[in-house]
């Protein structure tokens, strides 16, 4: 039989959230005949978003349209997905781990009496079982869940997958759910939004020129920044540099910072810890480190061994023609 996926298609910034394109690629590299629904909640339902939903392989999507959706409350959200899944039953319930899929895609397997796997990087199929897969143990231990019940719930970790560029989906089939909302469910009032003043989104980056404990100080990390700037990039940093202060906390990569998936990282100074690694998915991985047995290389696609106090000024200097 078919298995059924029901996706929760998040919106971010008035598109589909990038995460949730990347989880529909993965589900379809892995299991190509999977029949993916996808869950669109809101207000308004944008006809672009279904469109692009639609070409990122969602068969079919069913919509809650409220006021009570205009910004993501648990309650009335937890409560027009239970209806999604009572009326499609599917095999797995799936979410970005954004704050707002690891605060309801939990609550749905709790409703389920199931666990769920949170945070997860990669996921099989193998004769009709899900598997999932998450690092534990600082990254250094893969995972492997199973879990019992006829529906799975899970998230995954941002950054996790990548969105395929192409995609060849067609339109998709539109289903309105009717679901009302009493004044039990509003309990929790959406009151306003304000914008963080800081808005460093390194997971849409495309390119990250990022500096680690070898750029050896605060002052140091403005070749790293004039790098990034030519290559029309974001910085990014280890955890060993915001800890002491030579760079904003929210630059961090890694398991306490933030997932990115660039097309280029250029590592410089970085030893490759695997809490550091952990949080990078890059199409090309550029190394510059002293230290030729650095672990950094392992995963890199180019090394230099080398001084990059030496090194940067010379690609900057190429950089500016
Ligand atoms: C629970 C937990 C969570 C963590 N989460 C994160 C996280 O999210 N992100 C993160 O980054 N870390 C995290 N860490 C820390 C992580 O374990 C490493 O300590 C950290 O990533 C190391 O940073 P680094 O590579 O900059 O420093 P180091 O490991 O000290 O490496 C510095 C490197 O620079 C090289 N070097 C020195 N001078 C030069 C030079 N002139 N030119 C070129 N190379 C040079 C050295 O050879 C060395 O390889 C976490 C740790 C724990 C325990």
């Amino acid at each position: 039989m078919k298995m059924k996926a029901l996706i929760f298609l998040q919106i971010r910034e008035d598109l589909v959230e990038e995460n949730t394109l990347g989880i529909l690629n993965k589900l379809i590299e892995t299991n190509p005949s999977i029949e993916i629904h996808g869950a669109l909640l809101r207000d308004q339902i944008k006809s672009e978003w279904v469109e692009e939903a639609g070409k990122h392989g969602v068969k079919k999507i069913h919509t809650v349209k409220a006021s009570e959706l205009e910004v993501y409350l648990s309650i009335p959200y937890v409560k027009s997905m239970l209806e999604i899944i009572k009326d499609i039953e599917p095999n797995l319930v799936i979410a970005a781990g954004t704050v707002y899929g690891e605060d309801l895609i939990p609550r749905l397997a709790v409703q389920h009496g199931v666990s769920c796997a949170e945070r997860i990087t990669d996921i099989t199929f193998d004769s009709g079982e899900i598997i999932f897969h998450s690092p534990v143990r600082d990254d250094q231990v893969m995972k492997a869940t199973k879990i019992v019940g006829p529906i799975k719930f899970a998230t995954t970790r941002t950054g996790a997958f990548f969105v395929n560029e192409n995609p060849s989906g067609s339109s998709p089939e539109v289903t309105e759910v009717s679901v009302t909302f009493d004044e039990d469910d509003m309990v929790v009032k959406h009151i306003e939004i304000k914008k963080a003043e800081r808005t460093v989104n390194l997971k849409d980056a495309k390119v990250i020129v990022a500096g680690g404990r070898g750029v050896g100080g605060k002052e140091n990390f403005q070749i790293i920044k004039e790098i990034a700037k030519l290559l029309d990039g974001e910085i990014g940093a280890t955890r060993a540099c915001t800890d002491v202060h030579w760079i904003e906390e929210t630059y961090e990569i890694g398991q306490t910072g933030q997932s990115v998936s660039p097309d280029l990282y250029i590592g410089a100074g970085i030893s490759g810890a695997p809490q550091h690694m952990s949080g990078i998915k890059a199409k090309t991985l550029i190394a510059i480190n002293t230290d030729e047995g650095a672990p950094i290389f392992n995963y890199a696609d180019y090394g230099i061994v080398g001084d990059m106090h030496l090194i940067l000024p010379i690609l900057k200097k190429k950089l500016e023609g």
